[in-house]
């Protein structure tokens, strides 16, 4: 099956073919042509699989591109609805339709501007909420998808997301995209949605295999070093480096900074503008080693990471999933590597459980290695 045989509008075509994709993935062979059709949908597939396009280049197809919003997109972080927004303008461009990304933690003066001259509106819950409940604005989409609807859920937004619903049109079409499908998605769906087609594409493995999973054991005062060796070792094109705090993010970035690294940190303390600016030069390729919390696991999708490295294993499994993800996306490899401690193998026991995979055990290359 190839993109032509969707019968999506030219320009939208176009669009796609500029990007590069030859070929629709699974779940955009199977949730396009049930978007076209006009159905509400649920869909489940893997992180890195085209969820975006599977809901974006359909809904596109179909906009009038009147001036008027027509479609909104929930996600459930900011830095995901500028990746989102990102994407779907590049789909839209050709077409005239314009996107407005709206989040918290900045002027509403521009977003609602924005909003007004906006076909399609990509939007954190909190911001969303927001606007819609003081009057700021009034939207009538006849789109309305839930992207990432499992981490919405597990970021506490349920209110939020069933308040939303309240403010928008009945007539309307919807469609739930999640990664994983616990009953309280399927709860959610069955308030939302209006007899939906489901679209499920499960592998035996939650993870990717196209990501080499590889755990070192490390002491605690050896942790430090063990990276950075490890770091010229394997030397990443790109790489994120994954902290559990944000004071951690800032202690390494420092540390590798001291040592010649070119590295960025992220996490959810810093600014706005100065996130921006950072996913930006990291997607760019003048950063290549970001150094982040969770925050940039979820959904964070940028091209060719080669290496994800866990700097303390996540303490529990869903995060590791989502952490590895970031990495062999778009039918490439990579790899994914977890400093533990010795004391901390039976969290590696419990993942591959939870994961169903192996994780393979290697010890850290002597210096000498390195230099080879
Ligand atoms: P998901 O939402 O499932 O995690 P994304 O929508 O973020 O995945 O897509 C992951 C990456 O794959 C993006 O860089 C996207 O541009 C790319 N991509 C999507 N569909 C295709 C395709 N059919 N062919 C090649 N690359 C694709
Ligand atoms: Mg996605």
């Amino acid at each position: 099956m190839k993109f032509t045989d969707f019968n999506l509008k030219d320009t939208i075509m176009a669009a796609v073919t500029e990007a590069g994709f030859t070929e629709p993935s699974p779940v955009q062979k199977d949730a396009i042509p049930l978007v076209l059709e006009g159905h509400d949908m649920i869909a489940q597939a893997q992180t890195g699989t085209g969820k975006t396009a599977a809901f974006g280049l359909p809904i596109m197809s179909m906009m009038k591109g009147d001036g008027s919003v027509e479609g909104l997109v929930i996600v459930p972080t900011r830095e995901l609805a500028m990746q989102v927004s990102d994407e779907l303008y590049r789909f839209g461009k050709n077409a005239g339709l314009r996107t407005a990304t709206v989040y918290g933690g900045t002027p509403y003066g521009k977003q609602i501007e924005r909003i007004k001259q906006a076909s399609i509106v990509v939007a954190t819950p909190g911001r969303l909420q927001d606007l819609l409940m003081s009057g700021k604005i009034k939207i009538n989409p006849n789109f309305v998808v839930l992207d990432e609807a499992d981490e919405m859920l597990d970021m506490g937004f349920l209110d939020e997301i069933k308040n939303i619903f309240t403010f928008l049109p009945k007539q309307r079409q919807t469609l739930m995209f999640s990664a994983t499908m616990p009953n309280a998605i399927r709860k959610l769906a069955e308030q939302i949605l209006n007899d939906p087609k489901t679209v499920s594409i499960t592998k035996s493995e939650k993870t990717n295999t196209k990501i080499t999973q590889l755990y070192y054991v490390v002491q605690e005062r050896e942790r430090d070093d063990a990276l950075v060796r490890l770091i010229d070792f394997k030397n990443p094109d790109k790489c994120i480096i994954f902290c559990r705090m944000k004071k951690e993010v800032d202690r390494l970035v420092a540390h590798m900074t001291a040592q010649g690294f070119k590295v960025s940190g992220l996490h959810g303390d810093m600014e706005q503008k100065q996130r921006e600016v950072t996913i930006r030069a990291f997607k760019s390729g003048g950063i290549d080693i970001f150094i982040a919390t969770d925050v940039a696991a979820r959904g964070l999708d940028v091209n060719d990471v080669t290496h994800v490295f866990n700097y303390h294993i996540p303490f529990d499994s869903e995060s590791y999933v989502h952490r590895i993800g970031r990495t062999g996306r778009g039918g490439k490899t990579g790899e994914a590597i977890t400093l533990v401690s010795p004391n901390e193998l039976r969290t590696i026991k419990r993942i591959e459980k939870d994961v169903g995979a192996k994780l393979i055990t290697q010890v850290i290359p002597t210096r000498m290695e390195v230099q080879n």
